[in-house]
């Protein structure tokens, strides 16, 4: 790669990420000050990258009946009690006008006859969302926006007051490096997948239910930059069809079809009935996993008693967002499969369906001067999906543009030079450590240690610690990754990432010493929840090296107290 020719670069607003909040958030900025250069940098190619590249078939925050408040109650209640109720509130109140954004673009909705959305639930609607992504990149050409695809960002760069002021960006095609320097930088680079070991083998590996490439740079780029980090802790697990990874909720939501065991049973209605209230969506992949451990499973979604019009839009639901699924149920034209099996996908971190992500303010400001996040990179707020992520784009483009976009001195030489050998550090490294050896030790130390799907999602500090001496030897080992072609190179950045929020990971891991969310967060050793004591968010920020973690209150103003040591 060609180091000597490093181009510079100048923009107003510097998105990293030109996934679902990315893409969006430029449309806002050039929307609302035409004049402004917006420039994205992504990884892959925003025309089907990120969670959005295969599409959707449902707008899953909208509020087809009740308030903004009627909605921050369901997601406080789903997530036992800890959310950030101001950046909840504040998506709450603008889903809607989100969805109309998504017609806007030219995203076909079913209607009823009389001209309404299709509900799936109160907050649930369905779209025809296939071409979502296109439709966004289009929309993203004509405004525009200048886009570098192909072109992972690996380093915030910093001015001499610390405030984030640009980045650098390795373009994969040329060979190249940019230093883009920016008034005002947002990341929108999405959660992290690839920590815990996928549940497919071999070459189906990248089939998770999380965007395989999303491997959390943004966050590990904060973190390097000393942001504060929240809630990685809450892992996200998704309950989905088995090995194709198709959503359940397509098979259940509006339909009246239920969760079963191998015999039959509808579980899950039993635990309703016993609990005398909805399942959380936690308790769904829970009850399934002890299903299984009494030796009832494999579990399934019965769909049996779908008449054909409804099974038709079933399958073109699917056909919007998991077309995988569609043969496996039509393998047997003749005879379509009517039990569908179902498990736990391989833990995550996110902050769209979970809320693990930068700690921000209601402006979507990280505690990094000149540094926003939004969507899946923002932690907090979970359950905010496409409309949440679109939300949340629009609230930090508003804020960056009344006050960020009047000028700030650029990086030091220091920090470009310093970011620009770490950068190229493999390209240089001796020996022949390939990124695929020490991906696949991360990935064993998490699932055997960290409470991986083969471990049920369970874990205990003595398991941790070891997590957290091996990781950290890991760490000091993938110093000598070795790329010798550009693809490697970023497969190698996505390598040392992952490894670092592996890190994080254990490390709030040890800090919750109770069980909050089972499954996403399940202790064997403090088996209960723990109001009393942690009824708080886990926050965590890096300092040289060194991991800290800490408590903080979940109100106002989020007073800080240190965490024992584990
Ligand atoms: C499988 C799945 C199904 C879902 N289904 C629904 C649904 O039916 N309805 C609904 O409302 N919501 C759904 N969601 C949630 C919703 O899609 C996400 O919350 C949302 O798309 C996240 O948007 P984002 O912009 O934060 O991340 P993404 O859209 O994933 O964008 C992140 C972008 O950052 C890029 N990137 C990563 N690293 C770098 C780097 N170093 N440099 C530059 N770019 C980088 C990626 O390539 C990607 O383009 C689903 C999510 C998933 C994973």
């Amino acid at each position: 790669m060609n180091l000597l020719n490093v181009q510079h670069i100048n923009t107003d607003l510097l998105i990293i990420g030109g996934g679902t909040a990315g893409c969006m958030a430029a449309l806002f900025a050039k929307r609302a000050a035409p004049s402004i250069s917006v420039t994205i940098a992504e990884k892959a190619h925003i025309r089907r990258s990120g969670c959005l590249a295969m599409g959707l078939n449902a707008v899953n925050a909208h509020l087809v009946t009740g308030t903004p408040e009627d909605y921050l109650d369901y997601v406080r209640h789903d997530n036992y009690g800890i959310v950030r109720d101001d950046l909840v509130l504040s998506i709450g109140k603008r889903l809607n006008s989100m969805t109309a954004e998504i017609e806007r673009l030219g995203v076909p909705f079913p209607r009823t006859p009389q001209g309404g959305f299709v509900s799936r639930s109160p907050r649930s609607i369905l779209m025809h969302g296939e071409h979502l992504k296109p439709l966004l990149a289009d929309a993203v050409a004509s405004a525009g926006v200048s886009v570098f695809n192909r072109s992972p960002v690996v380093r915030l760069l910093h001015n001499a007051h610390a405030e984030v002021c640009g980045a650098l960006v390795c373009h994969l095609r040329t060979n190249e490096f940019s230093v883009i320097s920016a008034r005002a930088v947002m990341i929108c680079t999405g959660g992290a997948t690839g920590i815990y070991r996928p549940s497919n083998p071999g070459l189906a590996r990248t089939k998770t239910w999380y965007c395989p490439y999303n491997a959390g740079a943004g966050l590990a780029m904060g973190l390097r930059s000393g942001a504060e980090m929240t809630s990685f802790e809450m892992r996200f697990v998704a309950l989905r069809t088995k090995d194709v990874i198709a959503p359940t909720g397509t098979l259940m939501l509006g339909t009246g079809m239920r969760q079963c065991n191998a015999s039959g049973a509808t579980y899950t209605r039993q635990k309703e009935a016993m609990l005398g209230r909805k399942l959380t969506t936690c308790e769904r992949l829970l009850f399934t996993i002890q299903e299984h451990r009494q030796g009832s499973g494999p579990c399934y979604v019965d769909i049996s008693d779908l008449d054909q019009s409804r099974y038709d839009l079933l399958i073109e639901s699917y056909l919007n967002m998991a077309p995988s699924i569609v043969l496996h149920l039509l393998k047997d034209i003749e005879q379509p499969l009517r039990r569908v099996e179902i498990c736990g996908s391989e833990p995550c971190i996110n902050g769209g369906h979970g809320m693990a992500g930068f700690w921000i303010d209601a402006h979507r400001r990280t505690t990094v001067a000149g540094l926003y996040a939004a969507g899946d990179a923002a932690g907090g707020a979970p359950k905010k999906y496409i409309t949440g992520c679109f939300a949340e784009a629009q609230i930090a483009v508003e804020h960056m543009l009344s006050c960020e976009i009047n000028g700030k001195s650029a990086a030091t030489s220091a920090d470009i030079e310093a970011a620009l050998q770490e950068a190229a550090r493999p390209l240089q490294a001796h020996g022949d450590l390939a990124f695929t050896e020490v991906e696949e030790r991360l990935q064993k130390i998490m699932e055997e240690y960290a409470g991986g799907s083969t471990q049920n999602y369970e874990t205990s500090r003595d398991k941790l610690l070891l997590a957290r001496a091996y990781l950290e030897d890991l760490e000091q080992r993938s110093r000598a990754m070795a790329a010798a072609t550009p693809h490697d190179l970023m497969r190698t950045y996505d390598t040392a990432d992952r490894i670092l929020l592996a890190r994080v990971l254990v490390e709030h891991l040890l800090a919750r010493r109770e069980t909050r969310w089972p499954c996403y967060q399940t202790r064997l050793d403090y088996p209960l929840r723990n109001d009393l004591e942690f009824k708080v968010f886990i926050n965590s920020r890096m300092q040289g090296d060194r991991i800290t973690v800490c408590k903080r209150d979940p109100a106002p103003p989020y007073v800080c107290s240190p965490v024992e040591e584990a």
